[in-house]
C-alpha cells in the first residue's frame, strides 16, 4: 500500500523530556514509534531534550555569565533535542527500520529572530516529505528553528517541543498530533500536587488556552494556539501506559460544560511594583509598550486609585521570572515614570478555569471564600470570562490548589455538571 507523505495517514508523535530521559525510555519511545509505523502510519516523531538537560544547559550558561547572550543561549539549548533524536534514530535502526534525525532547521521550522522565545512563521516540510516517501521514520529535534532573517538557530521558549509537533502536524495535515508525556493526559489539577486529580477525556481549546497560560505546563500555550488556528487534533497521553489520554477539541464538540474544569498554578512569575506613578494619560502606555518592545509578557496588572493631592498612583504587574531582569532594565530606562520600583519573586498564582463559569455567578465569591478559610491572602486578582486568577504567597500555592480542587469537587467522585457554588441554576440563554 502506498501511503501519501501528507494527510491523515501521517501521525506526529512528540515525546517529552522524561519520556526520553534514559536509554530504556529512548528504546521504549522507539518501540512505540516503530509500532505505529508497523500499523501502516507514516511517522514523524518530535523529541525533547533528555530529562533535565535543558535546565542543566541553562545552569551551565549562568555559571559562565549573569546575562548570557540570547543568540548563544539558543546555540547551547538547541543541542539537547539533537542528542535525543540521534540516539532514538539509532534505536530505531536496531529495530530494523530506516530513520533519519533532523534539526529544527533541517526540518524546515522557520521562525522570527526573537532568541529564546521565537515564533514559528513558516514550516517548509519538503525534506520531511521526501524522507517519508523514502519510507523513513523522521525524527525532528523539538523546541528549535532557524530565523531566515539572521540565519541563526532559535528556540521556541520552554516547553516549545509541543509547538514544533503541532506545527509539523499542521504542515503535513497529519491525522493527529500525539503528545506523549509523563502523565496520562490533562488533569483537573497538576497530579504531582493533587494526587486525586482526575484525567479529563476532553478539554476545549478555550479552556486549554487558559490552563496553559495560567501554568499547566503539560501543553505549551503556543502549541494550543497553533492547534486551534490550524485545526490540529491534539491527543495528550501517557508515554508509559496505553489507553486514551485527553483530546483537545472545539467548545461546540464538548459534551458537558462544568462550572469549573480545572485548578492551575504557577510559581514562575515575579511581581514588579512601581510606586508614585504619575496618574495621567499615556503613562501606562509608555511602560507597557516599552516592556512589549523588549518581549516581556505581562500578566496580572493592578493600579491603585491615586491618593493625596500629588495624583500619584501605584502600579503592580507580574512577569515571567525569567524576564524580571529585562523588565527592571526597561523600567529603569524610562525617565521619570515612577518614584520607586520594587520587585517580589516570592509570589505564586492559583487559577480556576471553566467554560461554564461564563453563565454562572458566584464562582469568584467561592474562590475568595475558600482561600480566606485557608487563611491565604489574595494579593492580586485577574479574571477572564472563563478564568479567575489570584496572586498569593508562593509558599501557599500547594494549599490553595488542594483546597480549591476539593471545594469545587473536581476529584474522582465529581458529579457533574452540578453547580458547586450552590447558586441557583440559571439558564445560559434567556427563556
Ligand atoms: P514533557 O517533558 O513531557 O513535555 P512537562 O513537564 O512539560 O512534560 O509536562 C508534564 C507535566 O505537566 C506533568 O508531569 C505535570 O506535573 C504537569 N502538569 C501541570 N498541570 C497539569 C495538568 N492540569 N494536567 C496534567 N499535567 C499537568
Ligand atoms: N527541552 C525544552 C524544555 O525543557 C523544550 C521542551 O521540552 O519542550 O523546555
Ligand atoms: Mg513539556
Amino acid at each position: 500500500m502506498i501511503v501519501p507523505s501528507q494527510g491523515p495517514e501521517i501521525v506526529v508523535m512528540k515525546f517529552g523530556g522524561t519520556s526520553v530521559a534514559g536509554p530504556d525510555q529512548i528504546k521504549h519511545a522507539a518501540r512505540r514509534i516503530v509500532a505505529a509505523r508497523e500499523k501502516g502510519k507514516r511517522v514523524v516523531a518530535v523529541l525533547s531534550a533528555r530529562g533535565k538537560t535543558t535546565d542543566e544547559l541553562v545552569a551551565q550558561a549562568h555559571e559562565i555569565s549573569d546575562r548570557p547572550v540570547a543568540r548563544e543561549m539558543d546555540m547551547l539549548l538547541s543541542t539537547g533535542e539533537r542528542i535525543s533524536c540521534a540516539l532514538c534514530a539509532m534505536a530505531i535502526h536496531d529495530m530494523g527500520h530506516e530513520a533519519i534525525s533532523l534539526t529544527g532547521s533541517q526540518a524546515g521550522i522557520v521562525t522570527d529572530s526573537v532568541h529564546t522565545k521565537a515564533r514559528i512563521i513558516d514550516v517548509r516540510a519538503d525534506r520531511i516529505r521526501q524522507a517519508l516517501d523514502q519510507d523513513r521514520i523522521v525524527l525532528v529535534a523539538g523546541f528549535q528553528g532557524v530565523s531566515t532573517d539572521s540565519r541563526d538557530v532559535t528556540t521556541l521558549g520552554r516547553g516549545g517541543s509541543d509547538t514544533t509537533a503541532v506545527a509539523l502536524a499542521a504542515a503535513l495535515q497529519a491525522g493527529v498530533c500525539e503528545i506523549y508525556t509523563d502523565v496520562a493526559g490533562v488533569f483537573t489539577a497538576d497530579p504531582r500536587l493533587v494526587p486525586e486529580a482526575r484525567k479529563l477525556e476532553t478539554v476545549s481549546f478555550e479552556e486549554m488556552l487558559e490552563m496553559s497560560a495560567s501554568g499547566a505546563g503539560v501543553l505549551q500555550l503556543r502549541s494550543v494556539e497553533y492547534a486551534r488556528n490550524h485545526g490540529v487534533q491534539i491527543h495528550c497521553r501517557s508515554s508509559i501506559e496505553d489507553g486514551p489520554g485527553t483530546l483537545v477539541i472545539s467548545e461546540e464538540e464538548t459534551m458537558e460544560q462544568p462550572f469549573v474544569t480545572a485548578v492551575t498554578h504557577s510559581n514562575a512569575e515575579a511581581r514588579v511594583t512601581l510606586r508614585g506613578v504619575r496618574d495621567e494619560p499615556g503613562v501606562a502606555g509608555r511602560i507597557f509598550t516599552a516592556l512589549a518592545g523588549a518581549n516581556v509578557n505581562v500578566d496580572v496588572i493592578i493600579q491603585n486609585e491615586p491618593v493625596g493631592d500629588d495624583q500619584l498612583a501605584d502600579l503592580s504587574f507580574t512577569v515571567d521570572r525569567a524576564d524580571l531582569a529585562t523588565a527592571r532594565d526597561v523600567i529603569e530606562g524610562l525617565d521619570g515614570v515612577s518614584l520607586e520600583m520594587r520587585t517580589d519573586e516570592a509570589i505564586g498564582k492559583v487559577s480556576i478555569v471553566g467554560a461554564g463559569m461564563r453563565s454562572h455567578p458566584g464562582v469568584a465569591a467561592k474562590v475568595f471564600e475558600v482561600l480566606g478559610e485557608e487563611r491565604i491572602n489574595i494579593e492580586m486578582i485577574s479574571t477572564s470570562p472563563i478564568k479567575i486568577s489570584c496572586v498569593i504567597a508562593a509558599d501557599r500555592v500547594p494549599d490553595a490548589v488542594k483546597s480549591l480542587h476539593r471545594a469545587f469537587e473536581l476529584g474522582p467522585d465529581a458529579v457533574r455538571p452540578e453547580d458547586p457554588t450552590g447558586a441557583e441554576h440559571r439558564p445560559t440563554v434567556a427563556g
